[in-house]
């Protein structure tokens, strides 16, 4: 049996991955999702186990100090971080996952030696970025200042990962996703077992 392969996608807040993953699980049904530990509190229908693992930052910095997880970051005064043994066992059972997290923390996947296929999505400008995040934030923020910041430490980050989706379409952005799963599963690399077996007929 092989084993699993490790999709991570990131990209700026506001590009719409959570909507775009929700769709793509819709049709690639034989793939797992990295559930996250956080300590920010759940938002709405969000459930225990499914969306995150809510955890205090005590038992966060637990996990932290055991050697649990894989990668974690704080943002916007909350804790976030992948569980290390939820990978390790999906790949060991040869179930394909994928990691929803942002650009730090896919920088410290890098080092974990687990080849990754790493996907960039974003809106096609940082003025249709900026636009979108207006329309769902409600306090005062520097939106010039905002701009230089995505655009100089966001989507730089963009430059080392092996897929860029652009997302203003929300069906196309979907299609491409899918489109990087199925190639990369039928990459020679992770069918190595199956040659053998063809051999063996
Ligand atoms: P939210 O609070 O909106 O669910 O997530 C905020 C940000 O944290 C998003 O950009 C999301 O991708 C990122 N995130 C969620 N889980 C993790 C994680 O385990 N590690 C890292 N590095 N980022 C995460």
């Amino acid at each position: 049996m092989r084993k699993g392969i490790l999709f991570v996608i990131s990209g700026p807040s506001g590009a719409g991955k959570g909507t775009v993953l929700k769709e793509v699980f819709k049709t690639v049904t034989d793939l797992e999702y990295s559930v996250s530990a956080t300590t920010r509190a759940p938002r709405n229908q969000e459930k225990e186990g499914v969306n995150y693992f809510f955890k205090t930052r005590e038992e966060f910095d637990k996990m932290v100090k055991n050697g649990d997880m894989l990668e974690y970051i704080e943002k916007f005064g909350n804790k976030y971080g992948t569980i290390k043994s939820y990978i390790e066992s999906a790949l060991e059972r040869g179930r394909d996952i994928i990691l929803e997290i942002e650009t730090l923390g896919a920088e410290q996947v890098r080092k974990a030696g687990l080849n990754p296929v790493y996907i960039f999505l974003t809106p096609s400008s940082v003025t249709e970025l900026i636009r979108r995040l207006k329309s769902r934030n409600t306090e005062t923020v520097d939106w010039q200042q905002r701009r230089v910041e995505i655009g100089r430490d966001e989507l730089q980050c963009a430059y080392n990962y092996d897929y860029l989706v652009i997302n203003d379409d929300l069906q196309k952005a979907v299609t491409a996703l899918i489109a990087i799963i199925r190639a990369e599963r039928q990459k020679v690399a992770v069918n190595i077992d199956k040659i053998q077996q063809i051999i063996d007929k």
